[in-house]
C-alpha cells in the first residue's frame, strides 16, 4: 500500500467538484483551510494497491497572490507538495484553463491534465488533440466528462504513473519566455544559487520568475536577503528598460503567447457549421431591452414558486404539528415540563420548521440559476446598475447569493480582486433578504395580504436591493473612494442542469436551516418560553375565574336565547384571552418587552414583536418562533400563528413596518461575525449600526406616512 495525495486545481466551473465526487464518492470531509475561512474538501479512494487522498483546491484563474483562493492554492502546491496536481481543464475554454495549468507547471510539481468538458467542446465543434498536447508539454493528458463520470479510472491510472515516473531532473516543463526574459531569469537563478541556503528555496526557476514579477509573498520570504532583493530590482529595471513595460506585463504576455502557440497546434475546429446555442440564448436573455425585464421576471417567478408551491407542504406540516401537539397535550401529565414541551419547544420550533419546503424551493431556484449559467448573466445584466455604485457586475453574484444566506455570500466576495470592492460588497449584502427572513415575510404577508403575498414579498426583496444600491453609492462616495476596477466579465456557456447536482446544492444549503432548529432556535424557544412563563404568582386586575364561573351560571339559566352556545363560548374565550394577555404582560418577557416598546412604538410595532426583533438578532428565524410563542400564548393555543396575529392589534400597515424592519436591521450574529472575519471589527460594528439605523428610519417613515394617509 502506498499513500498518494493528489490535489485538484482548476478554474471555477471547470468541473472540479464533479471530478472530486467521481474520485471520492461518499468518502468526503469538509473543513477549512488553516487560518482562513475558505472551504477545504478532502476525500479518499483506493486504487489497486494505492491509498489516494484527494484534496479539492479552491477554484482560481491564476496563481498570483491576489485573492485568498489563489494564495491557498499556491501555498498548498508549493508548501504541502502533493504527489500530483491534477489540473482540470475546461476543454471548451482551453486557452483560459491553460493559463492556470501553465502556472502550476512552472512550480515544477508532478502534474496531470484532465481535459474535462470534452463533450461541450465537441458540441461547439472544437477538437483537441490530447496526444499532441501531452507531447508538447510533456505532461500526461486524459480526456474526461466529469458529469458523466467518464475517464475517472484512466485519470487515476495516469496519476499513479506520473508519481512513479516523475523525476525532477528530467522535466523540462517550463514556459519558454522571450530571450531577454530568459536571460534575466538565468541571472537571478545564478544569484540565488550563490546567495541562499539551499533548503530555503522551493525551486530556483520558479522563485526567479516570481521575483521578476515582484511577487509580494516571495519578496516577504526573502526580505532578510538584501543582496537578492537588490539584484532582482536591478534585473526588473533591465526588463523595464528593454520592453518599456512592467515585467509583470511582459511575463503575462509571454505566457499567453506560449499558450496561444500550443492551442494553435492542438485545436482544430470541425468544418460543420457551429451552432452556438449559448450565443443564441444570450441574444434574448442578455438583450439590451429584454434582458432586464426577463431577469426581473425570473426573480419574481422564483418568489411566486416559493410561496405558492410551498404553501401546500407548509399546510401539511402545520396540521401535522398541530395534531402532534394536541396528541401530546392529551397523553402527557399536566405540569411545567408539558407546558415547556408544547408551548415552548414545539410552538417555537414548529413555527419555523414549517418553512422548510419554501426554503428548499428557494435554494433549488438559486442552484438552478447557478448550474445553468444564468447567475453569471445576472451579473452581466446588473453591470450597468452596479457601476452606478462603483462596483462591478461581478459583485452582484455575492448579492444574489445573499438571498440564500449572508454568510456564504460574504465569503463569495473573495473572488473580487479589489479589497475596496470586497468591503463595499460585504457592507451591502445584509440588505439582501436571506432565507431566514422569508418565514417572517410569509407569516406576515400571508396573514395581512393573503391574495398578494407573493408580490409583497417580491417588493421587499426589491426594496432590499434598492437600499443596498443606495447605501453602496453613499459608501463609495464617502468612505471607500477609489477608481472602479477594470474587469472583463466571463460568460460561461449555458448548461443543462443535472438534477442530482441541483438537489445536492439545494440540500447542502438547507441543511444549515435544519441545524439551526436543533441549535439556536431550540435554545431561543426555551429561553423565551421560560421568560414568558415566570413569575407564576401574578395578581390580575380582576378576578377572571370568578367572572367565568358567573358566566357559566348565567348560561345554564338562559338556554332560550338564540345562538346562546356560540355567544357564551365567545364570551368565555374572550375572557380567557384577556386573562392570558394580562398574564403575559406581567411576566419577565412582558416586562422586557414593555421596556423596549417605546423604541418600536413609533414604528407601529407592539411589545411582543419588539421582543421578537431583539431575539431575532441570534437568527432571523427566531423572530417567527418568538412570535409563535408570544402571540400563540395570547390566543387559543391550537390556532395557527397567522390567526393569532389577525386577532391581535397588528394592522397591515404595522405588519409592513415590521417586515421592513426585519429586512433591514442588523444581520444575525453569525453573519456579523463573518463580516468581522472578512473585513475588520470596525467595519462589522459600522455595519451593525448602519443597518439598524436604516431599518428604524425606513420603518418609521413608512408607518407614519401610512398613518397620515389613513392606512393605520
Ligand atoms: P466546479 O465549479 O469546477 O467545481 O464545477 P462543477 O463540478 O460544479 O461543474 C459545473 C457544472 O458543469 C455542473 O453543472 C456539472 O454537472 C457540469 N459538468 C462537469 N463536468 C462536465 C463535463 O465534462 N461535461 C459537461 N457537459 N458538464 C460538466
Amino acid at each position: 500500500m502506498t499513500d498518494i495525495t493528489i490535489a485538484l486545481s482548476g478554474n471555477p466551473n471547470s468541473g472540479k467538484t464533479s471530478m472530486f465526487n467521481n474520485l471520492t464518492g461518499a468518502h468526503q470531509k469538509v473543513g477549512n483551510w488553516p487560518g482562513v475561512t475558505v472551504e477545504k474538501k478532502e476525500g479518499h479512494c483506493k486504487y489497486k494497491k494505492h491509498n489516494i487522498n484527494v484534496v479539492d483546491l479552491p477554484g482560481t484563474y491564476s496563481l498570483t497572490p491576489f485573492s485568498i483562493e489563489e494564495i491557498v492554492t499556491r501555498d498548498f502546491i508549493i508548501k504541502e507538495k502533493p504527489d500530483v496536481v491534477v489540473s482540470i481543464i475546461d476543454s471548451s475554454n482551453l486557452e483560459r484553463s491553460l493559463y492556470l495549468a501553465m502556472q502550476i507547471m512552472e512550480t515544477g510539481q508532478p502534474m496531470v491534465l484532465a481535459l474535462n468538458m470534452t463533450d461541450v467542446a465537441k458540441s461547439k465543434g472544437i477538437k483537441i488533440d490530447a496526444e499532441k498536447l501531452s507531447a508538447l508539454l510533456d505532461i500526461p493528458v486524459v480526456s474526461t466528462v466529469g458529469n458523466k463520470n467518464k475517464g475517472t479510472n484512466r485519470l487515476i491510472a495516469a496519476v499513479i504513473k506520473e508519481v512513479e515516473a516523475f523525476s525532477l531532473e528530467k522535466t523540462g516543463r517550463d514556459i519558454k519566455y522571450s530571450k531577454e526574459v530568459e536571460n534575466c531569469i538565468s541571472l537571478i537563478i545564478d544569484h540565488l544559487q550563490q546567495n541562499t541556503p539551499d533548503n530555503n528555496i522551493f525551486s530556483y526557476r520558479w522563485t526567479a520568475v516570481k521575483l521578476l514579477e515582484n511577487d509580494e509573498l516571495i519578496l516577504k520570504n526573502l526580505q532578510e536577503n538584501q543582496s537578492v532583493l537588490e539584484m532582482s530590482a536591478k534585473v526588473r529595471q533591465r526588463i523595464k528598460d528593454f520592453y518599456q513595460e512592467d515585467p509583470e506585463i511582459v511575463l503575462t504576455e509571454d505566457r499567453y503567447g506560449f499558450i496561444a502557440g500550443i492551442t494553435k497546434e492542438v485545436i482544430s475546429h470541425s468544418n460543420k457549421k457551429r451552432v452556438d446555442i449559448s450565443k443564441n440564448i444570450d441574444l434574448v436573455l442578455t438583450n439590451r431591452l429584454l434582458g432586464f425585464p426577463i431577469f426581473i421576471f425570473f426573480i419574481w417567478a422564483m418568489f411566486q414558486l416559493t410561496f405558492t408551491l410551498g404553501a401546500y407542504p407548509m399546510e401539511w406540516l402545520d396540521s401535522g404539528i398541530t395534531v402532534f401537539s394536541l396528541f401530546l397535550g392529551k397523553i402527557l401529565p399536566g405540569g411545567l415540563l408539558k407546558d415547556l414541551l408544547i408551548d415552548g419547544i414545539i410552538a417555537g420550533i414548529g413555527s419555523v420548521i414549517i418553512f422548510l419546503p419554501n426554503i428548499l424551493i428557494l435554494f433549488f431556484c438559486i442552484a438552478l440559476f447557478e448550474d445553468t449559467g444564468y447567475m453569471a448573466r445576472s451579473a452581466f445584466l446588473m453591470d450597468r446598475i452596479m457601476h452606478m455604485i462603483g462596483l462591478h457586475g461581478k459583485s452582484f453574484i455575492p448579492m444574489l447569493m445573499g438571498f440564500g444566506c449572508s454568510i456564504p455570500a460574504v465569503m463569495a466576495t473573495r473572488t473580487l480582486e479589489s479589497k475596496k470592492d470586497r468591503i463595499l460588497t460585504i457592507l451591502i449584502i445584509p440588505f439582501m433578504s436571506c432565507s431566514a427572513k422569508l418565514p417572517v415575510y410569509i407569516v406576515l404577508a400571508g396573514t395581512f395580504f393573503a391574495a398578494n403575498a407573493g408580490t409583497v414579498i417580491f417588493c421587499l426583496y426589491l426594496i432590499g436591493i434598492a437600499l443596498a444600491i443606495i447605501s453602496g453609492r453613499i459608501f463609495k462616495s464617502k468612505l471607500l473612494k477609489g477608481e472602479d476596477s477594470p474587469f472583463v466579465m466571463e460568460l460561461p456557456p449555458y448548461r443543462m442542469p443535472m438534477i442530482k447536482s441541483l438537489i445536492v446544492h439545494m440540500w447542502d444549503r438547507s441543511k444549515m436551516f435544519l441545524k439551526k432548529m436543533g441549535g439556536v432556535i431550540l435554545i431561543g424557544s426555551i429561553i423565551i418560553w421560560t421568560l414568558s412563563y415566570f413569575p407564576k404568582n401574578i395578581t390580575y386586575s380582576m378576578d377572571y375565574e370568578n367572572k367565568i364561573a358567573q358566566l357559566k351560571v348565567e348560561y345554564s339559566q338562559k338556554t332560550d336565547l338564540p345562538n346562546h352556545v356560540e355567544k357564551f363560548e365567545n364570551k368565555i374565550a374572550n375572557l380567557q384571552r384577556q386573562k392570558e394577555k394580562e398574564r403575559i404582560e406581567k411576566t419577565y418577557i412582558g416586562k422586557i418587552g414593555k421596556a423596549i416598546e417605546p423604541v418600536f412604538q413609533p414604528l407601529g410595532i407592539d411589545w411582543r414583536a419588539s421582543v421578537a426583533i431583539v431575539t431575532g438578532i441570534v437568527a432571523k428565524e427566531v423572530v417567527v418562533s418568538t412570535m409563535g410563542i408570544l402571540y400563540g400564548v395570547g390566543d387559543q393555543k391550537s390556532e395557527a400563528l397567522s390567526k393569532a396575529l389577525q386577532s391581535s392589534d397588528m394592522t397591515p400597515l404595522s405588519a409592513i413596518s415590521l417586515m421592513l424592519f426585519v429586512l433591514l436591521y442588523l444581520p444575525c450574529i453569525a453573519a456579523l461575525f463573518s463580516i468581522w472575519k472578512e473585513t475588520s471589527a470596525q467595519w462589522a460594528l459600522f455595519n451593525l449600526f448602519y443597518t439598524t439605523t436604516v431599518a428604524w428610519c425606513v420603518s418609521f417613515l413608512v408607518y407614519q406616512t401610512g398613518r397620515i394617509l389613513g392606512f393605520g
